[in-house]
């Protein structure tokens, strides 16, 4: 059976302005996510992924983000299109997003009962008081909270049990798409399992779908269908999570990324960093974007753009394995 697409970028183009000139922060980024499933945006801090998370909802800063180019198709309707009334009802209620610290989200002078309450409520203007209550309670008891905390400020809780909330309020109108921006990065290993656990029952429940925003491959294998690794604001390897984790060919910064995690199965003494630095996105370097890190570059590679090469729905952006090399 067919699978259903819920979201389609097409070559999203994102920039900043700066003081000091233009930061080129996503560079032609296309993907499509299917109903219920869960894409991983992988890279490092700055390869532009919460740009392209932010693209989605529009909350990107007016006075100096610019969408260039592109398309960002939600259930069939282009979202830089509809006017901005009408997106501020699909942020939340079709469209929600997890932020890394729970603190973005939550109020420190409201109990998070009433925090959960008025997230419904906002987007649910029909129900009466005790109604959305009950639904409050509904979304902490199944985040693993009882109800009867709803009292509590979010100081009371742990940092894990902040980020339960955090979901409850995301999760509350039943979204169609979560966007989850490194969710479990300020919390400990243990919990951070419990946390993803969690998120992986509650998306599965309700069918819905997910982008995970995360450096961790990890996260990656326990939570995602499809990859998406993002370098200096392009997508350089795409595939299923079995392509990226089973198969043999990878982009050399992706092959990097491998090296640099510490693995179970082998005796390793140290860590392979990739060498040297993510490129400035005020002064991208002409041709492979990787190409002043990669191991392999020759001289194709520091003038030519590398499209993508296809294997069955594995994409690679690399000139190692174009015909005309
Ligand atoms: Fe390395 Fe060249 Fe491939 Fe870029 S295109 S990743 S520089 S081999």
């Amino acid at each position: 059976m067919e699978k259903e697409i819920l979201l389609t970028i097409k070559n999203l183009t994102v920039k900043y302005k700066t003081d000091d000139g233009i930061a080129e922060a996503v560079n032609n980024i296309s993907f499509q996510l299917h109903k219920g499933e869960t894409l991983g945006l992988v890279g490092e801090t700055g390869a532009g992924k919460t740009t392209t998370g932010l693209s989605i909802l529009r909350l990107l800063p007016e006075r100096t983000a610019e969408i260039t180019e592109g398309e960002i198709i939600f259930k069939g309707e282009n979202l830089l299109d509809i006017p901005k009334n009408e997106m501020s009802v699909i942020r939340g209620k079709q469209i929600s997003m997890i932020f890394q610290d729970p603190m973005t989200s939550l109020n420190p002078v409201y109990t998070v009962g009433s925090q959960i309450e008025e997230s419904i409520f906002l987007h649910n203007r029909d129900l009466t008081n005790p109604q959305i209550k009950e639904k409050a309670d509904e979304m902490l008891e199944l985040v693993g909270i009882t109800p009867e905390r709803r009292d509590d400020y979010p100081h009371q809780f742990s940092g894990g049990m902040k980020q339960r909330v955090v979901i409850a309020m995301a999760l509350a109108c039943d979204p169609e798409l979560v966007i989850a921006d490194e969710p479990t990065t300020a919390l400990d290993v243990t919990i951070q399992a419990q946390v993803l656990r969690m998120m992986d029952e509650l998306k599965r429940k309700y069918g819905t779908s997910m982008i995970m925003i995360t450096h961790d491959f990890g996260v990656v294998a326990k939570t995602c269908d499809t990859v998406a690794v993002v370098y200096a604001g392009e997508i350089i390897e795409y595939g299923t999570v079995q392509d990226i984790f089973e198969d043999d060919k990878h982009h050399p910064y992706t092959t990097g990324l491998f090296h640099s995690l510490p693995n179970m199965n082998q005796d390793t003494e140290r860590l392979q960093p990739i060498e040297g630095l993510m490129p400035d996105p005020m002064a991208l370097p002409a041709g492979c974007k990787f190409h002043t890190r990669c191991p392999h570059c020759f001289d194709k590679c520091k003038t030519v753009l590398p499209q993508d090469i296809d294997f069955n729905g594995h994409m690679i952006k690399c000139h190692l394995y174009s015909k005309e090399v």
